[in-house]
């Protein structure tokens, strides 16, 4: 089984492509409606199940200690590699970054990096390989390597599959340059034609193929400024609440009833975004409240100090990604959950209890 994740790919740039087009035309695909946040929605692909199982929403949670942070990304990753966790990460470049943790340690194929299994957890007895920069991993064994372009990743794969492993995991970051250039831009027409050349050299390596992304890409709009109105309420960060602005949605952890009374009926008046139903996204209630920007709004100052031409993360009802799988016929949309039951379905191996649902013989 090879399984080829795209960055970052919208279902409208498969028309503009030659062989995503072709095979998206002749097996199974569709849009792919995924979980909500960003750091939920691999885990969810990787376990078959919604947040609230995984716990993961975002990259980062509140802290409750309050621990010392650096901001030097190199300490920190020469940190997390001699402890040998894995997941690697760019430190918040933000005066409140003391209040939040990262919510990760392990990368996705060392041995439990969830609460719940992960497709390397379930297939620990056969020949796994996951090409995820900076991490390659040959079952639960690790090597770094640099660069992340299409070539090099390409290259990677090409060689580590001679070795025929069971299950192949491979990422393309590529189209991710679409946040810098907008995703009508030549740049990304020039990424899109790499990544389809790539795709179109691994697709018959194997018997069984699955192709997916972990979101879309939508141009931005408009762009609101959230803090100036949570400022006019004058409560005190860090006594009265705290929150963590992120682009498209914010989260808040409330000290006290006043404040978090205080700022819901602010939310409530404002025109930009909505208040997350937990429920309605299957999310685990590690925060108290999400802000959810209106599609194409994004807030601001938010904490990643970072301007975006196009972003994701808006209401994963909406902005869709795509998928296709190799062997299995029709057009569909799906959700990322019932992505790992199929591929255990087509690999014939038997179903742990997932949320999801398997797309093969539905
Ligand atoms: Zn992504």
């Amino acid at each position: 089984m090879i399984c080829i994740f795209i960055d970052a790919l919208k279902p409208e740039y498969i028309e503009k492509t030659t062989f995503l087009k072709e095979i998206a035309e002749n097996n199974l695909s569709g849009n792919l409606e995924v979980t909500f946040g960003f750091t939920s929605i691999l885990p969810s692909f990787l376990t078959g199940c919604y947040p609230d199982t995984h716990r993961k929403i975002d990259l980062f949670d509140l802290d409750q200690e309050m621990k010392p942070k650096t901001k030097s990304r190199l300490l920190i990753n020469l940190r997390l590699l001699l402890k040998n966790n894995r997941f690697f990460f760019t430190p918040l470049n933000s005066e409140y970054y003391k209040y939040f943790k990262v919510s990760q340690e392990k990368a996705w194929p060392q041995k439990n990096s969830l609460p719940v299994k992960t497709i390397f957890d379930i297939l620990e007895d056969k020949k796994l390989i996951s090409i995820d920069w900076p991490n390659i991993y040959i079952n639960r064994k690790s090597k770094l390597f640099f660069k992340n372009d299409c070539k090099t990743v390409l290259d990677i794969t090409k060689k580590l599959i001679k070795s025929k492993p069971d299950f192949l995991f491979v990422h393309f970051l590529d189209l991710e340059i679409a946040h810098k250039y907008g995703t009508t831009s030549n740049e990304l027409k020039e990424k899109l034609t790499e990544i389809d050349n790539a795709v179109r050299e691994l697709a018959f390596l194997d018997d069984n193929l699955i192709i997916f992304s972990d979101h879309s890409m939508d141009e931005v709009r408009e762009k609101f400024d959230i803090k100036e109105r949570l400022d006019s309420l004058k409560l005190d960060f860090g006594k009265d609440l705290v929150y963590f602005i992120g682009s498209t949605f914010v989260r808040f952890w409330f000290k006290s009833q006043e404040a978090k009374k205080s700022v819901e009926s602010l939310l409530r008046s404002l025109e930009e975004g909505r208040i997350v139903n937990f429920k309605e996204y299957n999310l685990p209630k590690t925060c108290d409240l999400i802000f959810l920007a209106n599609f194409g709004t994004i807030f601001y100052p938010n904490l990643f100090n970072t301007e975006y031409q196009a972003m994701h993360g808006w209401d994963p009802k909406i902005q869709k990604t795509f998928y296709i799988i190799k062997n299995l016929k029709g057009k569909k949309d799906t959700h990322i959950i019932n992505l790992l039951p199929t591929i255990l379905d087509l690999m014939k191996i038997k179903k742990p209890k997932l949320d999801g649902n398997s797309l093969v013989n539905e």
